[in-house]
């Protein structure tokens, strides 16, 4: 009896009752747990104890549980004396189930309030962004669309407004990780003294913040009004100068973008896209300032989302076309071809590069796209061979940054080849400058690789972009395509016309073959071959055109010079 006594008084609550649930005895656990001492709670039943915060279909599935087996177990909010409320892990067992004749339940219980605790606070980090303490984007996304639902709910507009820190990268590059870091969390506590404790600012990720203002009026004229105020109040205050350790001080504004909600605004992430938008125009006008998303916005992004699923169609549905352009020698004799892509929408107009190809570059649809037009000149290639006209050709394939870079660059274009057996020795791929500003050892391994298999290297539209005579010595390039903006002008910029000179003389003198493109006069054709360039490439030689049309006239070269290509069919080439 003496251990059983002892046993009674463990850490945990523990309660006897009857049959009809009136309590017989509880221990100092309970007391202490409860508030009630053994007085005031012998002779109630466990209602006492209730919280109101189980529902009387949870009590069902209880009892339900206990004449099933015996025992039940689980988590239950019950009333503390002093009425506070607090969580429990509860185990209930009926004494006598086993012979049919239940004649006690013994119920034991523990505080779990501080393991409540602890697992909130564990969402609460994983809600959290641990540099800035601020809410992260999941949070974001919660809580954006609570305040999406009040809004409609009180007929209230509401604004997200979306800031980042101008030239952050920069400064992070220039002065280290660690100053980055202060500057962020400098930033962020400034925008959240200024937000005040009511508003919900939170952490996107690198220098971008997202705050929500609620309640800002009925109507979205003076919701605009309020939320731009608001947006020009936290600019400025961000504007201001930061003190740093040591006694220097850092300069850092911020770009805002701003978006009102109501009833009718989709859903967060959506939002959040739109506020991307209006991010990314506020620096484009110049940082340190606020743009508004607007129609305008809306437009180009719908757009841009009509392009997108269309350009994933283009792919599925063959609706891209591959068109060449022929290349010639100053007797213009055909040399060989470069493959232009087109797309064709049915029953629309042909779409050209320039419209789709940027697009397809930031989706990364311009991988497969790339894949394809690599197949289709392969192809060619292979088809060619076999003409003694045709099979002489070099055959250009324009090659896209991403598309270079992703890592089976090489072995994709092995598998090209192999895959129609076309000779290697006549592909050139044209690649742009933009490839050459960083990782030079990556880029030059990769170009040494398809180099061995015979493939050779063109780089295009030089001189709009950064290379130079520095960057071209170490790139094992055959030939340069001067951009057609310096030819167009040559007859009257003396400026351009210098520029190209200068380019063919530093190309000879490098032994790179040099292809003038965009050549449409005579008179620049003259100039150019005064000067020394031996390759062309121009309306006034051919534009570009189905390969069908291009294998019917080029064997006319055979006889005589490559002919300007007949009205028929420069019309049809767009
Ligand atoms: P690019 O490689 O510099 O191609 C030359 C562009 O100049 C072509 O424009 C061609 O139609 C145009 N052109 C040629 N001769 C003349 C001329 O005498 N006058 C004028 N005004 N234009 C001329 P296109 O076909 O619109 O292609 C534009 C760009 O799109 C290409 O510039 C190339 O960078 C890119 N591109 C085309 N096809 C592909 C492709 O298959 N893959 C990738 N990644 N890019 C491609
Ligand atoms: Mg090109
Ligand atoms: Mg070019």
């Amino acid at each position: 009896m003496r251990t059983l006594a002892l046993a009674f008084e463990s850490q945990a609550a523990i309660m006897v009752t009857d049959a009809q649930q009136v309590i017989l005895r509880v221990n100092a656990a309970f007391s202490r747990l409860t508030g009630y001492s053994a007085d005031e709670a012998i002779g109630r039943t466990p209602r006492l104890l209730n919280s109101g915060r189980q529902s009387s279909s949870f009590y069902r599935d209880l009892w339900a549980s206990l004449g099933a087996d015996g025992r039940w177990e689980g988590e239950v909010w019950n009333r503390r004396r002093s009425g506070e409320i607090f969580p429990e892990w509860l185990t209930i067992s009926a004494v006598g189930h086993a012979t049919g004749a239940v004649t006690h339940y013994v119920a034991t219980f523990a505080d779990i309030s501080q393991l409540k605790q602890a697992q909130e606070e564990a969402v609460r980090l994983a809600s959290c962004d641990a540099l800035t303490g601020l809410p992260n984007r999941r949070l974001l996304l919660e809580r954006l669309a609570g305040a999406m639902a009040d809004a409609s709910r009180h007929g209230q507009y509401g604004a997200a407004l979306m800031f980042d820190l101008d030239r952050f990268q920069t400064i992070n590059d220039a002065c280290g990780n660690e100053m980055g870091d202060r500057l962020l969390k400098a930033a962020a506590e400034r925008a959240a003294r200024w937000a005040g404790a009511g508003r919900m600012l939170a952490r996107l990720g690198g220098d971008k913040f997202v705050l929500l203002l609620e309640d800002l009026g009925a109507t979205s004229e003076e919701a605009g009004r309020r939320a731009e105020e608001a947006a020009e109040s936290l600019r400025q205050h961000l504007a201001a100068a930061y003190g740093m350790e040591g006694g220097g001080s850092l300069l850092c504004t911020a770009s805002i973008g701003l978006i009102l909600f109501h009833q009718q605004s989709k859903g967060s992430e959506p939002l959040l896209k739109q506020l991307d938008m209006a991010l990314i125009r506020a620096k484009e006008a110049g940082r340190n300032s606020i743009r508004f998303f607007d129609e305008a916005m809306r437009r180009e992004m719908d757009q841009r989302a009509q392009l997108e699923s269309g350009l994933r169609r283009a792919l599925a549905d063959n609706e891209l076309r591959l068109f060449v352009q022929p290349q010639v020698d100053p007797a213009r004799r055909l040399i060989g071809a470069e493959c232009l892509l087109r797309w064709q929408p049915p029953g629309g107009a042909m779409i050209l590069p320039g419209e789709f190809i940027p697009l397809a570059e930031e989706t990364g649809l311009i991988v497969p796209i790339g894949e394809w037009v690599l197949d289709q000149a392969c192809a060619c290639l292979s088809r060619w061979a076999t003409s003694p006209v045709m099979g002489r050709l070099d055959l250009s394939v324009n090659v896209s940054v991403r598309q270079f870079r992703q890592p089976d660059f090489v072995q994709k274009v092995e598998a090209a080849l192999a895959r129609h057996g076309a000779d290697p020795h006549r592909l050139k791929l044209e690649l742009t400058e933009s490839l050459l500003l960083d990782n030079v050892e990556e880029v030059v391994g990769k170009m040494q690789d398809l180099i061995k298999l015979g493939v050779r290297f063109s780089l295009d539209d030089f001189g709009t972009g950064y290379a130079s005579l520095a960057y071209l010595k170490r790139y094992p390039f055959e030939q340069l395509k001067v951009d057609r903006s310096f030819i167009s002008d040559l007859g009257s910029d003396r400026g351009d016309a210098a520029i190209v000179g200068a380019i063919l003389a530093m190309g000879h003198a490098l032994r790179l073959n040099v292809v003038a493109e965009g050549v449409e006069e005579g008179g620049q054709l003259s100039f150019l071959v005064e000067h020394g360039c031996r390759y062309f490439q121009g309306y006034l030689f051919g534009r570009p055109m189905s390969f069908s049309a291009f294998e019917e006239l080029a064997p006319l070269e055979h006889s005589g010079r490559f002919p300007a290509v007949s009205p028929s069919v420069s019309s049809s080439a767009g």
